[in-house]
């Protein structure tokens, strides 16, 4: 995946893991480092979907 404002390659969020870690119900980690993209851009962080 790439992100779609400057291009470069993302990498999977540490803090959720890439979305794989999921809450006690069973349902997505609302995730603020990435924005629950559960990818982060180097420069542009979690904002990196249009
Ligand atoms: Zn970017
Ligand atoms: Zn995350």
């Amino acid at each position: 995946m790439k992100c779609e404002k400057c291009f470069k390659p993302v990498h999977t969020c540490p803090d959720c893991k890439g979305q794989t870690a999921t809450s006690l119900l069973g349902d997505r980690l609302t995730c603020s480092t990435c924005r629950s993209t559960g990818s982060l851009c180097s420069e542009h962080g979690g904002h990196w979907k249009r």
